[in-house]
């Protein structure tokens, strides 16, 4: 039998990461097993114990156990580090590594994918939950000419800007003037059908607006910007891309993409 991996969340059920990793791995010829994991709400770390001790190469951690799978860790990446949460673990010999690859997933949407450098533009991200800070290490890493930060709770913006060694321009919502390049969507507002109260001026013709939530439908927030002049893109090349990185780490080849991304994209 070949190497097994897992998703640990709850739920687990609707995700599509057993689909991407069987593509990956398919793609690569290479035999191993992917599958979700539904761990009890107060099991996080029995499940992964559990995992590990069963043979699992390595894990990802999906809601609502990102922090608690940092907490967990025995090493922890860069990225991971700053995120403040982990999104991938990998076992080997009893210690459990952890990475955060939603941050390079982002990345390596909007410049590959989309085919827009991040380098010298302004970049506005909205909210500073889990998937903001993922993000913000590897945008920075990128070198925007500005990045601006703005969140519901402003004093959850302030304290997160404060940790990295780059002037994120803190804001709220009422001061944000525009546009920006890229406005980036890291509320879960979309998961209600809600939209942040961005007012419309961060839009413009050249903006691109990335909402990170993916589903069928449109976001009230890709639908908001898409009316003021904006390219939109939902957050599913983000998740493959999270992936493709994970999977980097786990196995040390990277899969290519594009075709994962467009049947994923052409079943929705
Ligand atoms: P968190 O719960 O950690 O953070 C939620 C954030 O959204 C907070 O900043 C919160 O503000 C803000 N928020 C919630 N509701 C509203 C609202 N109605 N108006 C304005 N702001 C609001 O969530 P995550 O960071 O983990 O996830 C955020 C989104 O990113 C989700 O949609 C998730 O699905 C998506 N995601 C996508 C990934 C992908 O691969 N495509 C990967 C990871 C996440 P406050 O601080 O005021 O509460």
């Amino acid at each position: 039998m070949g190497d097994f991996y897992r998703l640990i969340g709850n739920p687990v059920g609707h995700s599509k990461s057993p689909l991407i990793h069987a593509a990956f791995a398919r793609q690569l010829g290479i035999d191993l097993t992917y599958d979700s994991v539904l761990a009890p709400l107060d099991g996080f770390a029995a499940t992964v114990a559990a995992l590990a001790a069963a043979g699992c190469k390595g894990a990802n951690v999906t809601v609502p156990f990102k922090i608690a799978a940092f907490a967990l860790c025995t090493r922890l990446s860069a990225r991971a580090r700053a995120a403040g949460a982990v999104n991938t673990l990998t076992f080997d010999a009893g210690a459990i590594a952890g990475d955060n690859t939603d941050g390079a997933g982002l990345v390596a949407d909007i410049t590959g994918n989309a085919g827009l450098a991040i380098a010298g533009q302004r970049v506005l991200v909205v909210g500073a939950g889990g998937a903001a800070r993922g993000a913000l290490l590897p945008l920075i890493e990128q070198g925007p000419a500005t990045l601006t930060l703005v969140n519901r709770t402003a004093a959850t913006a302030a304290a997160v800007a404060a940790q990295f060694d780059f002037p994120i321009d803190v804001r709220a919502f009422a001061e944000l003037r525009g546009p920006f390049d890229i406005v980036i969507n890291a509320t879960s507002a979309s998961l209600t059908g809600a939209l942040p109260p961005l007012p419309a001026c961060v839009f413009g013709a050249g903006t691109l607006a990335l909402d990170m939530m993916y589903g069928a439908a449109s976001t009230p927030f890709m639908a908001f910007a898409a009316e003021h002049g904006a390219a939109t893109r939902d957050g599913l090349g983000m998740l493959v891309e999270q992936a493709a990185e994970a999977f980097y780490g786990w196995r040390g080849v990277r899969p290519a993409t594009a075709a994962v991304l467009a049947s994923l994209r052409a079943a929705a």
